[in-house]
């Protein structure tokens, strides 16, 4: 029970990876919010885990104001915030020719800004109380390039670096900000890499254990980052990826 009475926001946590680290916060005691613009799915979150400690709220991640009400109104609910998961993200599959410029900047907004907004608005009230935990999630797609995931590729390069940038300067804060970088999850975001002939054999052949992820292996991994057992770690970007950039 390393998260109990301790409080966390977890964006895109109506789904996938972000489903399954509130689920595991949930399960180790902590007090979740989840953050997401699927109603249906938050509801059903908060259904399957009773009620009790797990909430949901339709937050647009990449609107500053939304982020910015929604992060302070849970801090003064629940009197703190430990934990802040920036994760919720969307893919991108384009070549630059041919990736319209609003494509671009939603990608952007929804991958990158969210990120700013989020710190923006957990930075003050974790500093007030001495401790905090923050979590981006980026990609294994941040660390090298991706063939036409152009804007994609880019974002999660943002995160990643953004990632050091807050690690070095919150840690004497009490404030410690580490990113995972996931391989391929089986998550609906990689509906159209199941929807492409080979695609899915293709990425199985390549990652060295040989099959995608479940959305629980990295929430594993999440929890581990926001938790004390992680004392020691500020501005880690920590592939979790069956071995892929290990070769
Ligand atoms: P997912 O589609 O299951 O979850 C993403 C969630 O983000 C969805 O519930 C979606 O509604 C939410 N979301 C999207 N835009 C939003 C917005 N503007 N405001 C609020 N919520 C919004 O996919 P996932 O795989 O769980 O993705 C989570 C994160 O993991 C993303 O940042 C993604 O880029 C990253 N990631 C995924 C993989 C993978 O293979 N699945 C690999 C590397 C990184």
């Amino acid at each position: 029970m390393r998260f109990s009475g301790k409080v966390a926001i977890i964006t895109g946590g109506a789904s996938g990876i972000g489903a399954a680290t509130a689920r595991r916060l949930h399960g180790e005691g902590a007090s979740v919010v989840a953050f997401d613009l699927d109603e249906e799915r938050g509801a059903e979150l908060v259904r399957a885990a009773g009620g009790e400690r797990m909430a949901f709220r339709r937050v647009d991640v990449a609107d500053r104001a939304q982020m910015a009400e929604a992060i302070q109104e849970v801090a003064r609910r629940h009197g703190r915030l430990d934990v802040l998961f920036n994760n919720a993200g969307i893919g991108s599959h384009s070549t630059t020719v041919d990736l319209p410029e609003e494509d671009w900047r939603r990608v952007f907004a929804v991958n990158v800004d969210s990120v700013f907004f989020g710190c923006k608005a957990a930075i003050p009230i974790m500093t007030a109380q001495g401790s905090g935990a923050i979590v981006n999630t980026a990609s294994i797609s941040g660390m090298a390039g991706d063939f036409n995931f152009d804007a994609y590729n880019a974002a999660k390069g943002a995160v990643i670096n953004y990632t050091r940038a807050l690690g070095i300067g919150l840690a004497r804060a009490g404030i410690r900000v580490n990113a995972v970088c996931p391989g391929p999850v089986d998550t609906p975001i990689i509906a159209r890499v199941n929807e492409m002939p080979g695609l899915r054999e293709h990425w199985d052949e390549r990652v060295p254990l040989g099959r995608f992820a479940q959305p629980e292996e990295i929430a594993a991994v999440v929890a581990f980052l926001a938790s004390d057992d992680a004392s020691f770690m500020v501005g880690a970007i920590v592939p979790v990826d069956g071995g892929l950039t290990a070769h």
